[in-house]
């Protein structure tokens, strides 16, 4: 008979406890985007990368840490913070800067981007109106960014949602919707221990799958971006690339789906999954060479460019 000494039944029955616990709750959402910071920070001049330090060191805020990976998760953190709240709960106006839903069936920028209504004259646009969406809100922070007369507290706040925004309009659901809140009215299992989101799938389950922590998942992706691919990255402007992302959710995020999806979970095939893992990853990497594309061109020492990305 075998017996158990009292050290190795506490083990047993520590691990048994944890097996026994709830699944925590999926807390990689914010793994995508210190990827996308990480993958920037890489192609940062020197320079810039300095000048993008300094601008953080001013950050007094106590939601993140303030290097760049933990400074690119800082705009949803304050968009649900309950212990930041200015006085007239400010940020909350933030919530549909993060997305543009471009619809399956006759996508529209305009509608999407509530008619692309500019900033009143003199209004910062961290101080801007909730209706506007994640295309006009990028070239708005980096149009700050990129003017030296722009206050040093707007320009933190320009790049710290510069820094988050970038990586939302490439995440598939951020830029397309089928009437479905971009996926979340969406069930689907077959990826997590639990059914999920199709929204929450792509924003983090897909991201996890990639690897082990942000900042290895970030360098397998580093070591495959090739020269050809920076040129074919570095143009555009943010509308150019939501666009491109929505063609990636209608092809793969949705295509594959049955019609029927309310009120069912749908299980997604390995075929699905693998599909999305390539997009992920092709999505995280053009957002962390573009991401840097823009902070070079706005805090570059020579090539300063105020002009519209
Ligand atoms: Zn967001």
């Amino acid at each position: 008979m075998i017996t158990l000494r009292p050290f190795t039944l506490c083990v047993a029955a520590a691990l048994v406890l944890l097996a026994l616990r709830p699944a925590p709750a999926l807390a990689w959402g914010y793994e995508g985007h210190a990827v996308v910071a990480l993958i920037a920070q890489h192609y940062l001049q020197p320079a810039v990368h300095q000048r993008v330090d300094a601008i953080l060191a001013m950050d007094d805020s106590t939601l993140v840490k303030h290097d760049m990976a933990s400074e690119a998760t800082w705009a949803d953190k304050w968009r649900g913070a309950g212990g930041d709240l200015d006085a007239g709960g400010r940020h909350h106006r933030t919530a549909k800067w993060h997305y543009i839903n471009l619809e399956l069936v006759r996508p529209s920028l305009n509608w999407a981007c509530w008619g692309h209504k500019p900033l009143p004259r003199g209004m910062p646009a961290s101080q801007g109106p909730w209706q506007s969406c994640v295309t006009d809100k990028t070239q708005q922070f980096f149009a700050e960014l990129a003017d030296p007369a722009t206050p040093p507290q707007e320009r933190l706040l320009a790049l710290k949602f510069l820094l988050h925004f970038v990586g939302d309009l490439h995440q598939p659901l951020h830029a397309a919707d089928d009437r479905d809140a971009g996926g979340n009215d969406v069930r689907v299992s077959g990826i997590a221990r639990r059914p999920t989101t199709l929204h929450h799938a792509w924003d983090t389950a897909f991201v996890s799958g990639l690897g082990r922590g942000q900042k290895k998942i970030a360098n397998q992706l580093i070591a495959n971006i090739h020269n050809v691919d920076m040129q074919r990255w570095q143009r555009g402007t943010p509308q150019d690339w939501a666009w491109e992302t929505w063609e990636i959710a209608k092809k793969d995020a949705y295509g594959p789906l049955p019609a029927r999806r309310r009120g069912v979970t749908v299980k997604l095939s390995p075929a699905y999954v693998r599909q999305a893992q390539a997009d992920v990853a092709l999505q995280l990497s053009r957002a962390g060479v573009r991401l840097a594309w823009l902070l070079n061109r706005a805090l570059g020492p020579q090539a300063l460019d105020t002009g519209a990305p």
